[in-house]
C-alpha cells in the first residue's frame, strides 16, 4: 500500500557564500538569524526600521547592507533566500505571500505555517555541523538534544575533520582499494593519532600517520591510556577520561578508582583489578608495566586508570617507560589529583591571597618507622602543606613539623575519602591531631592539610563534618 512521506522536511546543506539573502526584520530574534547567515558568508541586506546595535556592528564587520525602511515587495527582487523576523504577524505574512509569489524559499521565524523552510539548532565544529531539528514541533527539545550533544562531540572535531581532509590524498595513494582504505581511517579516527591532532600536535600526528601507512602491522597494535580518574567521584572525570575510557576492551584499575567510575567502561570491556593496598600490593609495580604492555602487544586498547592525577604519586611515569621503549602508542590523561578534590569539597583553599602564597604536595607514606622528608625545608608559615599517602606517618608528620619550628597551633585538617558521599573532615592543629585521629579512626584514602588556610574551613565548607 502506498504510505506518504515520513519526513516533514529533508535537512540540507546550504551553500551561501555570497548569495544575496534579505533579512526583514533586525531586533533580538533577526539579529540571532543574522549572525548564522554571515557566518555562512551570505551577501545580507537587511530591512528594518531599527536594528541592534549589535546587528549594525556585524553588517559592517561582513559588508552586509542594512536598508534603513519598512517592508516593500521589490525589497524581495534579486533575492535567493528570504528570512522574516518582525514583531507583526501581518508584516510577516506579507513577505511570506510575496517569497511564494516569486518561489522564494521563505523561513518566518517561529511560524512554522509560514516557513518553506526551517533552521535547525546546530552543534558547529566547522567543517562538521550537527544539525538537531524537531520539524518545528519543539524548538526546545532540539535545543536540549543539542546541549546533549555538544558535550558529546569533542570541541576540536573540526580540527580533526580539517587534518583528515588534507591527508585524503595522500592516504588514497597507499591504500587505493576503498574497503581497506575505510577501514584505515576508522582506526586511526580512533588512534592516538586523532588525539594528538585534538591537542595541536599535528606534525607529530601526521608522522605518525605515515609510519601507520608504512607499517601495515602497526594498525593491529594496540595502545594504552593512562587516565587519571579524579579522587573518587566520577562527575570530576574529564571528558577526555570518558571518552577514552569508553573505547577500551580492557580497563586496569586498582583500590583508588570509585566503582562507579569502573562501571563507565564498555559492558564488553574486560576488566582487570590490580590491586596496590598499602603492604599488600595484589600486582607489583613491574608486572603492571609488563601487562600494559603485552595487552598492548596482543592489539588491545587499555585503559590503565589511576586515581586522582597519573603524574601526582601515581607512578605514571614508570607505566609509560616500557612502552615507549616497544614504541606502543599511549597517551596520558591529567585528572584531578586528590589534593585539589579534598580542598574543594572540604572548602580548604590551598592558596589565598592573605594566608598562604604557594603549595607543596608531599609524600607522607612511613618507611622504616620514619617519614622521610627534609622537615627543615618546612618552615614558611605562609605555605600550605598537602601530604598524600600520611595516615600513618601523622603522628610522625605532627612531631616533625614542631621540632623543625612551626608552631603548636599550627591548623592541620585530614580529609577521609574525599569527594565521596562518605567524607569526613577531621581538624586539629599539630599538637592536637594525633589524638583526634586516635580517637575518630579515619580510614584510607585520607589526605592530609597543613597551614593557615584550613582555617577557612568553617566558613567555606558545605560537607558535613565529624
Ligand atoms: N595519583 C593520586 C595519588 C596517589 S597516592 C592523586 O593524584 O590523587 C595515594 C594517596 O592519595 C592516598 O594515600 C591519599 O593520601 C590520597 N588520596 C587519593 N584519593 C583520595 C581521596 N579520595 N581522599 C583522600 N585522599 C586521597
Amino acid at each position: 500500500p502506498f504510505s506518504g512521506p515520513s519526513m516533514q522536511y529533508l535537512p540540507v546543506c546550504l551553500q551561501l557564500q555570497g548569495t544575496p539573502v534579505v533579512l526583514v526584520g533586525g531586533g533580538t530574534v533577526g539579529t540571532r538569524k543574522a549572525r548564522l547567515l554571515l557566518r555562512a558568508g551570505a551577501n545580507l541586506t537587511v530591512v528594518s526600521p531599527q536594528i541592534s546595535p549589535e546587528l549594525e556592528g556585524s553588517l559592517a564587520q561582513h559588508g552586509g547592507i542594512w536598508q534603513q525602511s519598512e517592508y516593500a515587495e521589490t525589497d524581495l527582487h534579486g533575492k535567493k533566500l528570504v528570512i522574516a523576523a518582525t514583531p507583526s504577524r501581518e508584516v510577516n505574512q506579507r513577505v511570506h505571500d510575496d517569497a511564494i509569489a516569486l518561489s522564494l524559499p521563505v523561513n518566518v521565524v517561529d511560524d512554522p505555517e509560514l516557513c518553506t523552510f526551517i533552521f535547525p539548532a546546530i552543534i558547529d565544529r566547522d567543517p562538521i555541523i550537527i544539525a538537531v531539528s524537531s520539524s518545528g514541533q519543539s524548538p526546545v527539545l532540539a535545543r536540549l538534544l543539542r546541549r546533549k550533544i555538544e558535550a558529546l562531540v569533542p570541541a576540536a572535531y573540526g580540527r580533526l575533520a580539517r587534518f583528515a581532509g588534507r591527508m585524503r590524498t595522500l592516504v588514497k595513494e597507499h591504500i587505493p582499494e576503498e574497503g581497506p582504505r575505510r577501514l584505515f581511517w576508522e582506526q586511526t579516527m580512533e588512534s592516538t593519532v586523532a588525539e594528538q591532532v585534538m591537542s595541536g600536535r599535528e606534525q607529530a600526528a601526521e608522522q605518525q600517520l605515515r609510519e601507520r601507512l608504512r607499517d601495515a602491522d602497526s594498525l593491529y597494535r594496540g595502545e594504552v591510556y593512562l587516565i587519571g580518574a579524579g579522587p573518587g567521584d566520577p562527575d570530576l572525570m574529564t571528558f577526555k577520561a570518558a571518552r577514552l575510557l569508553q573505547r577500551a576492551d580492557v580497563v586496569l584499575y586498582d583500590r583508588l578508582v570509585a566503582p562507579k567510575i569502573v562501571e563507565m567502561a564498555r559492558k564488553d570491556a574486560e576488566r582487570v583489578y590490580v590491586g596496590k593496598r598499602r603492604a599488600e600490593h595484589a600486582l607489583p609495580q613491574v608486572e603492571i608495566n609488563q601487562l600494559l604492555l603485552d595487552l598492548a602487544l596482543q592489539g588491545k586498547r587499555v585503559a590503565r586508570l589511576k586515581g586522582g592525577d597519573p603524574f601526582v604519586f601515581g607512578r605514571g611515569g614508570e607505566e609509560i617507560e616500557l612502552l615507549a621503549r616497544h614504541k606502543v602508542s599511549f597517551q596520558v590523561v591529567p585528572g584531578i589529583t586528590a589534593g585539589s578534590g579534598a580542598a574543594c569539597y572540604a572548602g580548604i583553599p590551598l592558596t589565598h591571597r592573605d594566608h598562604a602564597q604557594s603549595v607543596r604536595f608531599v609524600a607522607g607514606y612511613l618507611k622504616n618507622d620514619s617519614v622521610d622528608q627534609n622537615w627543615s625545608s618546612f618552615q614558611s608559615t605562609t605555605e600550605t602543606l598537602v601530604f598524600y599517602m600520611g595516615l600513618l606517618g601523622l603522628p610522625m608528620i605532627c612531631e616533625q613539623l614542631q621540632a623543625h619550628g612551626r608552631s603548636p597551633e599550627t591548623p592541620i585538617a585530614l580529609v577521609e575519602r574525599a569527594t565521596l558521599m562518605e567524607q569526613r573532615v577531621l581538624r586539629g592543629t599539630l599538637a592536637t591531631m594525633t589524638e583526634i585521629v586516635r580517637r575518630e579512626k579515619p580510614t584510607a584514602p585520607t589526605l592530609i592539610i597543613v597551614g593557615d588556610v584550613v582555617r577557612l574551613h568553617e566558613d567555606l565548607a558545605w560537607f558535613g563534618e565529624a
